[in-house]
């Protein structure tokens, strides 16, 4: 279906990601801002003189995705104890 694969990692990952996944602050700090408000948009990605960017926006795919590569490489799922609530 996809003819051009030049641009993506495997599996459609962005190589941003990959890159991403070996830095958790940075992946973990972004999860922490791209957020969405009550009208669906991300806080982060908004700026005055915009309406927004519907969340979710592609830092937040990409966050998402650098975690989950950081975490099949680290161990096992469901054994983060990080503290992302609240
Ligand atoms: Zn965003």
């Amino acid at each position: 279906m996809h003819s051009n694969q030049n641009d993506v990692g495997e599996d459609g990952m962005s190589p941003l990601a990959s890159v991403l996944s070996a830095m958790p602050e940075v992946w973990h700090s972004l999860l922490a801002q791209h957020v969405p408000d009550s009208s669906g948009r991300c806080v982060s990605c908004r700026n005055s003189g915009t309406a927004g960017v519907p969340w979710p926006c592609t830092l937040r795919v990409i966050a998402e995705d650098a975690r989950d590569l950081n975490q099949s490489v680290e161990g096992l799922p469901g054994a983060t104890p990080c503290g992302l609530a609240s």
